[in-house]
Parts: C-alpha cells; sequence; structure tokens
C-alpha cells in the first residue's frame, strides 16, 4: 500500500496550540481501503468544546480577527491558500486514506477548489458594507453589517476538504471566529488544514477544529449557549436535532445542508450515450458518496431499452480498487457502516421486488468495496427509490410524458439537486420551474462554482453555502438612526 503520508497532526486545535483532549480520550480512525486503524486522534467532549468556545469567543471580544481591515484578513486567507497548494500532495492523500477518496481528484479538483473558495471569499472580505438610506424624517439612517459572532461547524465526511473550506472561508471573511467539528470518519485533513492556518496568520482562537463524536462535541456545539450561529452539513435526520437544540439552547441561527435523493431525467431527444455517462458519473462519483447524487434515474420511454442497453455495457468497465491507482473510478467507501448501510440497502431492493440489472455485491476480500449496482422495475414508493442510500446504487424506470416525469421527479421529501437531458429549450425550461430542488444541472452534473449559491429545498434543509449569500450567513446587520 503506497503513499501513506506520515500522521503529524492527532490533537485537538484550540486557541492556536495542539493540545490533549481535557478527558485524555482518542478515538480511531481507519482506512477503508485496508479496514486498518491509521491512527488515534484526541477526542473531543463537551469540556473542550468549552475550551474552543472560550477561546473563540475571547478572539471575537477581544482579538484582532474581526476589527482588522477587510484586506488584512483577505491577504492572510490568501497565504492560507498558497500553503494549502504547497501542500496539495501531503493533504490529498490524507483524504484518500481516511474517506476511500480518489487521490487524483483530492489532488486536482477538491483541494485546488479549497484554495479557490479561500480565494473568492477573500475577495469579499474588503466589500462588506452596509446602505444608506434617504428619509423624509430628518434623520440619518445607516445600516452596519457586523459579525455574527462565534460560529459552530458541523460538517460530514464525503467532502472532508470541501466542507471544511465552504463553511470556514465566508466566515473567517465575515470577522467571525469559530469551532469546527470535523466528522469522526475523516479528521485528518482538518488538522492539517488547522496547522497551516496558524502557519498563515490566522490569530490564536479565531478558528478552533474539535474532532469527536456528533453526540458528544457536535451536540455540545448545537446547544452551547455561547456559539451565535451554526452552519450544519450532514443527514435529515441529524440536521432535526441540531435546529431542535438550537432552539431548546439560545435560539441560536442554523443553516442545515442535508440530504438528498436526487432525479435525473433523460428525455427522448437525448444523445444516450452522453445520458448514460452523465447518469453514471452521476451515481458512481465519490462511489455515490455525495449529497447530490443523481440516485434515481427517470428515463422516457422512446430511448428507456437503448439506455438500460447502454449503461450495462459501459458499467461493465467501470475500475473499482485502491484510490491512489490513477485508473481506478471508484474507491472504497468511507467507513463500515456506510458499507453494511448500502449492502442492506441492495438487499431490501431485491426484496421489495426491484430487478437488479447489474452489481450488488462487495468487491475483494479487504475494505469496504462494492460494485457499481443498478436496479430497474423500480417503483416510486420502494425503499430504494426513496431512501438516501449513499452509495453507488442507481435505480431505473421510465416515463412517458413530460408531466409523469415532473410527477416522478418531485416524489421525494429532498429537493437538493436535480438533472434534466433534452436538446429541447422548452422542455428544458419548462421541467426546470418544475422540480423543487436548489440547484438543476441541465446536460451536466456536478458544476458548480464558488459565486453560484447552493443549497436544498424541503428536508434538504435552508440556508445556502457558497456565493456571497453564505458571506451573509454569517453577518448581521444593526440599524443606526441619528437626528440630522
Ligand atoms: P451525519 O448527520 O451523521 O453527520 C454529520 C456531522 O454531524 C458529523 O460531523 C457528525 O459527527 C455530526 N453529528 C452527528 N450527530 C450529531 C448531533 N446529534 N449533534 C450535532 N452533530 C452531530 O451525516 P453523515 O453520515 O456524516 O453525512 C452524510 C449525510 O450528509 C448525507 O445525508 C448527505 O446527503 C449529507 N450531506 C449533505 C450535503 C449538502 O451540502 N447538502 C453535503 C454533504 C453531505
Amino acid at each position: 500500500m503506497k503513499n501513506i503520508p506520515t500522521i503529524k497532526f492527532k490533537k485537538l486545535f484550540i486557541n492556536g496550540e495542539f493540545v490533549d483532549s481535557v478527558s485524555g480520550k482518542t478515538f480511531e480512525t481507519v482506512d477503508p481501503r485496508t479496514e486498518e486503524v491509521i491512527t488515534e486522534i484526541a477526542e473531543a467532549t463537551k469540556e473542550d468544546v468549552d475550551i474552543a468556545v472560550k477561546a473563540a469567543r475571547q478572539a471575537f471580544d477581544n482579538g484582532p480577527w474581526p476589527r482588522m481591515p477587510g484586506a488584512e484578513r483577505a491577504k492572510i486567507m490568501v497565504k492560507w491558500a498558497t500553503l494549502i497548494e504547497r501542500n496539495i500532495e501531503e493533504v490529498a492523500a490524507l483524504d484518500t486514506i481516511d474517506g476511500g477518496k480518489l487521490y487524483s481528484w483530492c489532488k486536482t479538483v477538491d483541494i485546488p477548489e479549497a484554495a479557490n473558495i479561500l480565494r473568492y471569499y477573500a475577495g469579499a472580505a474588503d466589500k462588506i458594507h452596509g446602505e444608506v438610506f434617504k428619509t423624509s424624517r430628518n434623520l440619518h439612517l445607516y445600516t452596519l453589517m457586523e459579525p455574527i459572532g462565534v460560529v459552530g461547524h458541523i460538517i460530514p465526511w464525503n467532502f472532508p476538504t470541501i466542507m471544511f473550506f465552504t463553511k470556514v472561508a465566508p466566515s473567517l471573511a465575515a470577522g467571525c471566529t469559530m469551532v469546527l467539528k470535523p466528522a469522526e470518519q475523516t479528521p485528518l485533513s482538518a488538522l492539517f488544514y488547522a496547522h497551516l492556518a496558524k502557519q498563515a496568520g490566522i490569530p490564536d482562537g479565531v478558528l478552533n477544529v474539535v474532532p469527536g463524536f456528533g453526540s458528544n462535541a457536535g451536540a455540545a456545539i448545537t446547544s452551547h449557549m455561547d456559539i451565535d450561529a451554526v452552519s450544519f452539513t450532514g443527514s435529515t435526520e441529524t440536521g432535526r436535532r441540531v435546529m431542535q437544540a438550537a432552539a431548546l439552547s439560545n435560539l441560536k441561527p442554523v443553516s442545515l445542508e442535508l440530504g438528498g435523493k436526487s432525479p435525473i431525467i433523460v428525455f427522448d431527444d437525448a444523445d444516450v450515450d452522453k445520458a448514460v455517462d452523465l447518469a453514471l458519473f452521476g451515481i458512481l462519483h465519490n462511489k455515490g458518496e455525495v449529497c447530490v447524487a443523481f440516485s434515481r434515474v427517470f428515463v422516457q420511454e422512446g430511448v428507456y431499452d437503448e439506455f438500460e442497453k447502454k449503461v450495462v455495457e459501459k458499467v461493465i468497465n467501470w475500475v473499482v480498487g485502491d484510490p491512489f491507482d490513477p485508473k481506478v473510478q471508484q474507491g472504497p467507501q468511507t467507513s463500515k457502516v456506510q458499507f453494511d448501510k448500502i449492502l442492506s440497502y441492495i438487499e431490501h431492493g431485491k426484496n421489495e421486488g426491484a430487478t437488479l440489472l447489474y452489481g450488488g455485491r462487495k468487491v475483494g476480500k479487504k475494505g469496504y468495496y462494492i460494485e457499481p449496482t443498478i436496479f430497474t422495475n423500480v417503483k416510486d414508493d420502494m425503499l430504494i427509490a426513496q431512501d438516501e442510500i449513499f452509495g453507488p446504487v442507481m435505480t431505473l424506470s421510465k416515463f412517458k410524458t413530460i408531466d409523469e416525469a415532473i410527477k416522478k421527479a418531485n416524489n421525494t421529501k429532498y429537493g437538493l439537486a436535480a438533472g434534466i437531458v433534452t436538446q429541447n429549450l422548452d422542455i428544458a425550461n419548462t421541467v426546470t420551474r418544475s422540480i423543487r430542488a436548489g440547484i438543476i444541472w441541465i446536460n451536466c452534473y456536478f458544476a458548480f462554482d464558488n459565486d453560484c449559491p447552493f443549497g436544498g429545498y424541503k428536508m434538504s434543509g435552508f440556508g445556502r453555502d457558497y456565493g456571497l449569500e453564505a458571506l451573509h450567513k454569517y453577518l448581521q446587520v444593526k440599524s443606526v438612526a441619528t437626528p440630522i
């Protein structure tokens, strides 16, 4: 097994230092390629979260970060971005061994993108301003945009790097201080980024990283009386708990980026080869552990048979294996829990009467590898068509009319993303307007830009990451009036 970097950072990062947890507890992080323990990481519990929040509060109330000109914050953020790029191979390897992600993807997409996110929000840091109002009263009326305060960030394990920076970068630009909990399955890169943040000159206490479990460190963040806002990405079930804890503590605002069960709709006029490629990438990218994955594929009856034949012809050549190997397209699922969950959904699909067209088995003797899996004869109310499986499992079904396609696509409690494959602009426009989802991809998948807000409708959550919308999550508006 090649390329395993030495793990240098295993402790909590609080107030600019790597420290042991108060309890002395640690937890194991596991390499999903081998099922072997990579290392032990200090485990934050409520006491550690309290200490981290105190450091963040002190940095917010008395430290330089919220007070320095935006342009100065920007310089430090840009320096951090450069340091990340200089360490790209090491961090990419950390995400690969911790999460089973393709090394080449981490190196060429996720980590360069993280640096870009930092630079994008660095560019916004000196453009935060309020408004002046013209009024008939004898008043000078204006607004100030102020950082919201100490922010709690909680992120999942499927994109440890991108999630880290979509949370941290806009809140830093806004002038906030923060406590971030990475997912317990993938703590390694977050600690490395904390080390680079210190090197870049982010003042002590501004960024605190507390690896640990959701029910302990995570819950301590969401219920903390001295955290001013929480930005959460994870499952819908946990999102509900986050909102409840925020409501029952200090009524802190929350933003929730939650689960999905996104459809892709292929119309009769589509180029079927391209549609098949899109649908496969849409469900197999990052081994299906993607909140926006095209897990439900609806194909119009005129091209259905051709689509079904070609999807099998192509998936046969899909390469599952060690994510360091550049030929490999799909690595192992991130954890044993996720691996077992996906296999049990596959069994469920068979039992509830869907036809297993391809795959469905684990791959190899060691590691959490699963074959790309395709079900046909899927009814919309089946569990595999309703639950977020979060794995390489496609459900494929047929439709006749546009109205039927829209109805099927919207038949979900989620509303994160949707795909449309057609050359017909009228169809694309009609379907786009009729689907209740936060992002629509017409003839493409996974197309993002830093400037474009991203988030959910329905039970996929609320609030937006990316774009200036995300910056505004971390600001609050103060109105000022003075007689003239
Ligand atoms: P999860 O909800 O189990 O965990 C996410 C994070 O929340 C982890 O850091 C976890 O430790 C923490 N957590 C768990 N219980 C908590 C609690 N009671 N209080 C506070 N924090 C708690 O989700 P997951 O399994 O890690 O991630 C997969 C889910 O994330 C999927 O549903 C996926 O769709 C979703 N996701 C959404 C987006 C998006 O942008 N909408 C992006 C990526 C992943």
